[in-house]
């Protein structure tokens, strides 16, 4: 296939025409659809049965127009960028990866300097989907982040004004991730603590899974439109479950089976990473759904705990990564029990386990969506019973 800079995809032209005109056949261009119809459908953002919600999306999607796309890099490491360009599994993934680059991104565009400034201003001054990779320092004027003189918070600003909604990619641009850690030394915040008015997908990870990138891009290109949120502006379609929901290890968290280090027995038979640190029963993400690298497995299927990447401000609050959470908290409910009772209630009768998660689940599903911003990670953390207890000493 020729390079799409030889043959690219026309202003007028519908997303079918060009696949067909790029010798991507209707077979592959199904596949694509049929598989991003499954990762949208994980988190209901598609309700109808999937072979129907692959024939809908397919129908959207194959008449879709080319859209203007610009992609900002500001403070952060490129691993986002990374992330999304090794979702490539299909041709059709490629095209539309393609031309997330088509208008301008600094990284992969050819241009550079002077005639790349000119292309940002040209892409920015006509309506555009705006994605952003990284956080904005906000410190002594911004010096921390600078592109072609300007600082990330000025480039950020004047590329939103014409932008139909913006996708802020990765930890970096959600909240500021390892740069916002404590003490948080160029004041770095996230993409919508500085861009109000204009929707903000939050899609979150460190970095995210590139299939969920692919899927939210699908689907805005598909509908016109952002896909339904959680209360921290994260696609519910990806971040409305817990790790441990899904987890592959749940049974043997049920069952009070743990691995006390990742050299004993129980590690070498699978058993569940609670007690080594895992962070899973606390972060909404679809790893164990989705999985990573073309879905072939994610940490916990490795051996390894979830590091709770996709939840704010997890350098500060998840770690010590390889220390236990203190117990299970659940939103609404507070803390629970520990995960020995929670074990052993289970062996005893492991049906009311089942229904005890489940209600706990909704519980924690429907508190996601109503969730206003930040207040969600400090009640799965039970930071509140914390709060509450020392203002009871204080009063004290
Ligand atoms: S604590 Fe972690 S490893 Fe254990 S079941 Fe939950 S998500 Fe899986
Ligand atoms: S398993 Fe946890 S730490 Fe790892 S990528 Fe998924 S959410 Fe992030």
């Amino acid at each position: 296939m020729k390079p799409s800079s030889d043959d690219p995809w026309l202003a007028d032209e519908s997303f079918s025409s060009y696949l067909t005109r790029r010798g991507v056949s209707r077979r592959e261009f199904l596949a694509f659809c049929g598989k991003a119809a499954l990762v949208l459908g994980a988190g209901a953002a598609m309700t109808s049965p999937p072979a129907a919600a692959a024939r809908e999306l397919a129908k959207r999607l194959g008449s879709a127009t080319r859209p203007s796309v610009v992609y900002l890099q500001l403070q952060e490491c490129t691993g986002c960028l990374e992330s999304l360009l090794r979702s490539g599994s299909t041709p059709v993934d490629e095209l539309l990866l393609e031309h997330i680059s088509l208008d301008y991104n600094e990284l992969l565009m050819a241009p550079s300097g002077k005639g790349a400034e000119k292309q940002l201003m040209a892409a920015s001054g006509r309506p555009h989907l705006l994605l952003v990779n990284g956080s904005i320092p906000m410190k002594d004027d911004g010096i921390y982040c600078t592109i072609g003189g300007e600082s990330a918070l000025e480039v950020l600003k004047r590329a939103a004004q014409n932008a139909t909604a913006v996708l802020a990619v990765g930890a970096c641009a959600e909240y500021g991730c390892v740069q916002a850690a404590s003490p948080n030394p160029t004041g770095a915040v996230g993409v919508g603590d500085v861009i109000r008015d204009r929707p903000v997908v939050n899609i979150s990870g460190c970095p995210p899974i590139a299939e969920v990138i692919s899927a939210t891009l699908t689907y805005y290109l598909a509908y016109g439109r952002t896909p339904p949120l959680d209360g921290m502006g994260r696609p519910l379609f990806a971040y409305g479950q817990r790790i441990h929901d899904k987890c592959p290890r749940r049974a043997s968290f049920d069952a009070g089976q743990f691995a006390e280090r990742f050299d004993d027995q129980n590690a070498r038979l699978g058993h569940c990473l609670y007690r080594v640190g895992c962070k899973g029963p606390a972060t909404f993400a679809p790893c164990a759904t989705v999985e990573w690298n073309l879905g072939q497995g994610f940490p916990i299927k490795a051996g390894h705990p979830c590091l709770g990447c996709t939840e704010r401000q997890f350098y500060d609050r998840m770690t010590p990564f390889y220390r236990r959470l203190p117990d299970i908290p659940v939103p609404g409910l507070g803390v629970e029990a520990t995960a020995n009772t929670i074990g052993a209630a289970a062996v005893v009768a492991s049906v009311a386990g089942v229904g005890v998660h489940s209600a706990a689940t909704v519980i924690a599903r429907h508190r996601a969506r109503r969730a206003e911003p930040e207040t969600l990670p400090l009640a799965v953390l039970g930071d509140e019973e914390k709060e509450a207890e020392e203002d009871g000493r204080h009063k004290r």
